[in-house]
């Protein structure tokens, strides 16, 4: 498709680093499924790979989680 954050480049299927802020904690998912613009390298991701990022960043929090790189795996 086409990028809707540069509106020039075209994303491609491939995996990105995604990085997600709650309250004092920081988790960075890494290997995260979905598509990635070729021109800007803005990462787009479906709402089943963004809900289950969101699931386990909650879990992380309750966790007292304060930093944390994790592998993404879908099933959480
Ligand atoms: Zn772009």
């Amino acid at each position: 498709m086409k990028c809707p954050i540069c509106k020039h480049g075209n994303t491609l299927p491939g995996t990105a680093t995604v990085t997600l802020e709650r309250g004092g904690s920081t988790i960075v998912f890494r290997q995260v499924p979905g598509e990635i613009c070729e021109n800007c390298g803005e990462s787009f991701h479906s709402a089943e790979i963004t809900s289950a990022l969101l699931r386990q960043a909650e879990t992380a929090v309750t966790q007292g989680v304060e930093i944390d790189v994790r592998k993404f795996a879908v099933a959480a």
